[in-house]
């Protein structure tokens, strides 16, 4: 398939993402049933040059790469221009089936819901990788930031604990959502979602921010009303502070590593809570939606 617009290329990019989604076998949170690990995904797209990227390099810390970066480590072409560059992105929304397993919990995951984390990540990896492809056989140099060598967990002065990619800030560039209290991105399928993302050099039309600020879809900043993600954290990580990122790890090692493997078989951790049974799970949320504790 060849695409000669930028237009054409956004929506040939949206509808290799949405076919591997609904069409491919690996799209499996590998239960008996191999029920689909995702549903009907959102993608967005935002410039290579966006200042966001920078500013997000300024607030997180020096080690926190741009997409130009990502790119010219990657290929060693230092010559190609930020402005050359698209960052694609999406979102991957839970399933109403896992949605609704994990909202019934208190404590740990449902089976379904960690099995989205372990199994529907491999399912991004997966997607990232075949993304990469097409554009590869297409004659476009692309690279799924997450999965270069350069990606590592650092130390933010100010964030503490910190990646040197962020797919949920990728996604924010590229209009899919705004960040609420528990550091969740809310977009308009909700926050119950995973989001993946590939830097290509081509050139796309940016995807619209329906936003002007940040935590603008969040009830608690937009509205002073909600919290509900805070009495959701089995933890006690939430509070009107924000997410104490420490005591979620805390809770996610060892807790639900062995909760995992004891109950549901497998390895690795998942929690979640704070993505479910709240206001924002499945959509951009209204007061309407805050019921009464
Ligand atoms: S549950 Fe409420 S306070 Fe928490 S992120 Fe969602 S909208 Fe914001
Ligand atoms: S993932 Fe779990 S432990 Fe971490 S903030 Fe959300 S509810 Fe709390």
């Amino acid at each position: 398939m060849s695409a000669k617009t930028s237009a054409d290329r956004a929506a040939w990019i949206q509808e290799f993402i949405r076919g591997f989604v609904e069409e491919s076998t690996e799209n499996s949170l590998r239960n008996p049933s191999s029920e689909k690990a995702f549903t009907i995904p959102l993608v967005g797209f935002s410039r290579g040059d966006d200042p966001l990227y920078e500013s997000y390099k300024d607030h997180v810390g020096p080690f926190y790469m741009t997409p130009w970066e990502v790119f010219t480590l990657t290929f060693r072409d230092f010559g190609v221009k930020a402005s050359e560059l698209t960052v694609i992105s999406w979102i991957l929304p839970q399933t109403d089936a896992t949605k609704a397993d994990n909202r019934k919990k208190t404590r740990f995951p449902s089976e379904r819901w960690a099995r989205a984390r372990v199994f529907g990540e491999q399912v991004n990896v997966k997607l990232r990788e075949h993304v990469v492809s097409m554009l590869k056989f297409e004659g476009y140099q692309a690279v799924a930031p997450i999965v270069t060598p350069q990606f590592s967990i650092r130390i933010s002065p100010r964030y503490g604990l910190a990646s040197t990619w962020s797919e949920r800030h990728a996604a924010y560039a590229s209009g899919l959502g705004t960040f609420g209290l528990c550091d969740g991105l809310i977009t308009a399928v909700g926050k119950a979602m995973r989001t993946g993302s590939v830097v290509a050099r081509m050139k796309i039309p940016p995807t619209k921010r329906p936003y002007s600020d940040h935590r603008e879809y969040c009830l608690f900043f937009s509205k002073g009303i909600c919290g509900k993600c805070i009495s959701r954290c089995p933890a006690g990580a939430i509070t009107e502070a924000g997410k104490d990122k420490s005591l979620c790890f805390a809770h996610l090692f060892p807790a639900t590593v062995e909760y995992v493997k004891s109950h549901y078989g497998f390895d690795g951790y998942a929690c979640g809570l704070c993505q479910t049974g709240v206001p924002c799970e499945s959509k951009i949320p209204t007061a309407e939606d805050v019921q009464p504790d």
